[in-house]
């Protein structure tokens, strides 16, 4: 999983709040909810909209202490028109969707690392938003900024789908950092040295919040079907031995200034600092491997 929680989301949270905020208020559904749900959404609105995911989850709670019970279903299913992602997504004439996710501009899932999560608007390509509290459980949360995840088909309808996942047992994209929790390995198949398999280095222990949520997204699953990556890497210190990055820097034109995280992504196809991995997919694979290849 990769962190998002960058400068151009900080931004995005910022548009995100401002256009929202009107937008709600002005929903004639508020019309059908009794007083007292109606000055908790007032009184927390932006909070609703804008706060972390920890406040979030309290901001939930509060809101069943006060709502009756008896009329859960009642108010839920009013509150989920209220806070309308379905309204959100199809809107065509004010902030929408698309300008979300081009004001986050995550090139690639941040929980697999490995679709591309890019906005086309002109080919109507673009990425699932996974509700991290699911809609049929938290509707008050529908238009949470950091409920909102820009993620890929595959993690958000075949993997996580409506799971309600606890931020103590999972990571989330906007909170937390498992960059440095664990690292990729691998190891060449026992029947064959030709294959190779994409696996996790036991070292150091793995926190178990990290081993569920590579559990739930079979990352190494889906990993392992692109072992080719790794068969590309082992192939360059074959013939490079670890060298590489130096005889690269050693032959480039002086004239042209290049600096060694740059010529790491030239090479490599990556980035080199873990804030930037979301713009190209497999970014820690390929480092963790690197580095246990010495080539870096
Ligand atoms: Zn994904």
């Amino acid at each position: 999983m990769i962190n998002i929680n960058n400068r151009s989301a900080k931004k995005a949270k910022i548009i995100h709040l401002n256009n929202l905020r009107a937008k709600v208020l002005k929903s004639k559904h508020l019309n059908s909810l009794p007083n007292y749900i109606l000055k908790f959404i007032k009184a927390n609105l932006d909070e609703l909209l804008s706060a972390n995911p920890l406040e979030l989850t309290e901001l939930n709670k509060k809101y069943y202490s006060i709502q009756k019970s008896s009329n859960k279903r009642k108010y839920d299913s009013i509150i989920k028109k209220v806070f309308s992602y379905k309204n959100f997504s199809k809107d065509k004439k004010e902030y929408n969707l698309n300008d979300l996710s081009n004001n986050i501009s995550i090139k690639y899932c941040p929980y697999c690392n490995r679709q591309s999560t890019i906005n086309v608007r002109a080919n109507l390509i673009k990425p699932d938003f996974d509700h991290y509290f699911p809609q049929s459980r938290y509707p008050i949360l529908g238009l949470s900024f950091h409920n909102l995840i820009p993620s890929c088909t595959v993690c958000n309808s075949r993997f996580k789908l409506n799971k309600p996942l606890r931020l103590k047992f999972y990571p989330h994209p906007y909170m937390d950092n498992i960059i440095e929790d664990f690292n990729f390995s691998y190891k060449y198949d026992i029947n064959s040295k030709n294959t190779i398999s994409i696996i996790l280095n036991k070292n150091n222990p793995i926190p178990p919040k990290v081993i569920r949520h590579l559990k739930l997204f079979k990352i190494l699953e889906t990993y392992n079907a692109h072992n080719d990556e790794i068969f590309d890497l082992i192939k360059l210190k074959q013939i490079y031995s670890d060298r590489y990055l130096h005889i690269l820097s050693s032959q480039t034109y002086t004239g042209l200034k290049v600096s060694q995280k740059e010529l790491y992504r030239l090479a490599f196809g990556v980035f080199y600092d873990s804030e930037d991995f979301g713009s190209r997919p497999f970014s820690k694979l390929k480092k963790d491997i690197l580095e246990e290849l010495n080539i870096i």
